[in-house]
């Protein structure tokens, strides 16, 4: 029989991007529901990617001297590995730079082009270069950009625009039958107010002169196609012509998650371009919150990024995945704390779950030898446990209709403390030391490892290292994709006879001595304690992260004498720095040439400036020389 198909996708990542726990976050919660679904029976395809084309990726590889394909073949890895690192079982990783992609984007192209839903226009706007974006005159801040508070162009040009104006009424209708379509009904609403107002028309197009870092349009080749129309394809690129896509049984996707951010171009962008297409929209577009780390917003400046290779290092993969969906509803905003997440692992994950499994484990070696016995006496307790198994069960599914990750898991640990309890009730400890309590004892016994048998099964899309691992110790010898939903819809499918094997933590508790290191490595750096006073260690020194920048833009501080601002390339990001050199560099000699930043020095305000690091120089006398190199190293270089 052929399997139900299922769908999900994340949005593809911005391969400019360093990887940072929101990724993590979108992609496991993908990955939790698609391993649901294979429990379940379902055929299922799992989306994730990077999105590759566009202004940033051109003037990034630029900066580093490389072809924008080499930089983007280089950068897409970081999300690849790190998806291997937290055991997500995608199906497929689209790059927008591949082949099959860009030849259905120039299809669609082609053919809303012939259907006229494209069309040629001028278009003046102010535009600015780092975000890509054209802003009308009120959309400005003092004359500036409102997103980056940089300065704007004004640009007259001519372009394609997708008829997005005409399917505003469908929209709206789709939004408000379909109560499903747009979740968490917050976001809906706020979709819904933004269609109040008139829809314009989306301009799809860039000139080639002014950026070549893209799709070309087939139907005039002296323009790319603007990078949103280009990434959203990505959802059906991938599974090939428009005639594959509709016999394929994926489209409509049944889940596109995305952030908060980007929801409303996915909302009114991807599903009027599905429509003007002839595709139904995905069945469901869910917006996700955002992260805050410690109480502050996540912000490209390196202290303050948690970075997810790490978290793995220091807590394991699976409390990671365990952490972030458990902690937060899955369409709010949430705040990431080391010291939230030590504190789920040691009492949720060490305490309630590790603990039943091991004193399950270890009480089966000592009274059965470690072999499952075959259920013996039924007793009072029984009942309320395999009832509560039952209802678990069933609200789990409801609640994966809603990516409630968060209740679900809630629901899962009532079943942990349920089976808790029914050994404190049962008594294993007295029951062994009659005849009768022996025959009781086979089913408490066997009930305890069954439940947990259950659990397994369930957690395995949390967590799946560590299910399979306590399937081990359980002696379960099919695999919990073998096993599946099935196995668990009635009680008893664990067999008699099945030898556990050594206990063994599945999660080790984090005593206080070991959190407090952990918590003091974390968080910001204090007043570094010098034993003299005057020496400091390699290790002090390594602290200390010193990057080769190139000068991009130069200018005098107004009302200052000494402050030069920059603007600094140091490969993965540009910054703004303040150097005190104004009575010994002239701006114009400053751009073009390399200079040594100190990169991870905590931002500071200058005369109302933020300058996001230092440059090192020489101070003779008030003669200022910069420190430099004899030959170009190239931006982006350590300096040790
Ligand atoms: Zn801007």
């Amino acid at each position: 029989m052929p399997k139900n198909k299922f769908y999900i996708t994340t949005p593809i990542y911005y391969v400019n991007d360093v990887p940072h726990i929101g990724h993590a976050y979108t992609t496991i919660a993908a990955d939790a529901v698609a391993r649901y679904k294979r429990l379940q029976g379902y055929e299922v395809f799992f989306l994730t990617g990077t999105d590759e084309h566009g202004q940033k990726v051109q003037q990034a590889a630029k900066n580093l001297n490389v072809s924008p394909q080499e930089h983007v073949d280089k950068l897409h890895q970081r999300f690849k590995e790190l998806w291997v690192r937290f055991n997500v079982s995608n199906t497929d990783f689209i790059r927008t730079t591949e082949e099959r992609h860009k030849e259905l984007v120039r299809n669609i192209l082609q053919e809303l082009h012939a259907k006229d839903e494209i069309y040629q226009d001028s278009y003046e706007g102010w535009y600015c270069t780092p975000c890509e974006r054209f802003w009308t005159e009120k959309d400005l801040t003092e004359g500036n950009c409102p997103e980056c508070r940089r300065k704007v162009e004004k640009i007259k040009e001519y372009n394609y625009f997708f008829r997005m104006s005409k399917h505003q009424q469908w929209l709206v209708d789709k939004i408000k039958n379909d109560p499903h379509f747009i979740l968490p009904t917050s976001r809906r609403n706020e979709v819904l107010g933004f269609l109040e107002n008139p829809l314009g028309d989306l301009c799809i197009s860039r000139p080639k002169s002014r950026l070549p870092w893209g799709i070309p349009l087939p139907f005039d080749e002296e323009y790319v196609t603007y990078v949103w129309f280009d990434a959203l394809i990505n959802y059906i690129s991938i599974h090939g012509s428009l005639e594959d896509i509709k016999s394929s049984g994926f489209w409509p996707a049944d889940h596109n998650l995305v952030g908060k951010d980007i929801l409303t171009t996915h909302a009114v962008y991807w599903s009027t371009m599905l429509k003007a297409i002839g595709l139904e929209p995905p069945k469901n577009i869910f917006a996700h919150g955002w992260w805050t780390v410690n109480g502050q917003k996540m912000s490209k400046s390196l202290h303050n990024v948690v970075e997810p290779n790490n978290l793995v290092d220091l807590f394991g993969v699976d409390v990671i995945r365990y952490f972030l969906l458990r902690e937060v509803p899955f369409g709010m905003d949430g705040d990431f704390s080391h010291k939230a997440l030590i504190g789920r692992l040691n009492s949720d994950l060490a305490n309630n779950l590790g603990n039943l499994l091991n004193r399950t484990v270890n009480m089966m070696k000592k009274f059965f030898d470690g072999v499952i016995p075959t259920p013996g006496a039924e007793g009072p307790e029984d009942a309320p446990l395999t009832e509560k198994a039952g209802e678990v069960i069933a609200d789990v599914d409801k609640l994966y209709n809603e990516l409630a990750f968060n209740k679900i898991l809630q629901k899962i640990w009532e079943l942990v403390d349920t089976t808790n309890q029914y050994i404190d009730k049962t008594g294993p400890w007295h029951l062994v030391k009659t005849e009768e309590g022996k025959e009781r004892l086979k089913t408490v016994m066997y009930n305890s490892a069954e439940s947990l048998r259950v659990l397994g099964v369930l957690l395995y899309p949390f967590m799946p290292q560590s299910m399979e691992s306590l399937m081990n110790q359980l002696g379960v010898e099919t695999s919990i994709a073998e096993q599946g939903m099935n196995s668990i819809k009635s009680w008893g499918g664990l067999k008699p006879g099945s030898q556990t094997q050594k206990a063994k933590q599945l999660f080790p508790r984090i005593e206080d001595k070991q959190a407090d290191k952990i918590l003091a490595e974390v968080s910001a750096p204090k007043e570094d304690k010098k034993e003299d006073g005057s020496q400091i260690t390699i290790e002090d020194f390594m602290k200390v992260e010193l990057r080769t920048g190139k000068v991009l833009e130069a200018e005098k501080v107004k009302k200052s004498k000494k402050l030069i601002q920059l603007k600094v390339d140091i490969g993965t990001e540009t910054r703004q720095v303040l150097a005190g050199i104004a009575e010994s560099y002239e701006p114009e000699d400053m751009v073009g040439r390399t200079v040594i930043i100190v990169a991870n020095l905590k931002p500071a305000k200058l005369m109302g400036i933020e300058s996001q690091g230092m440059v090192l120089a020489a101070n003779n006398d008030g003669k200022i020389l910069l420190a430099g190199f004899d030959e170009e190293p190239g931006q982006g270089i350590q300096v040790r």
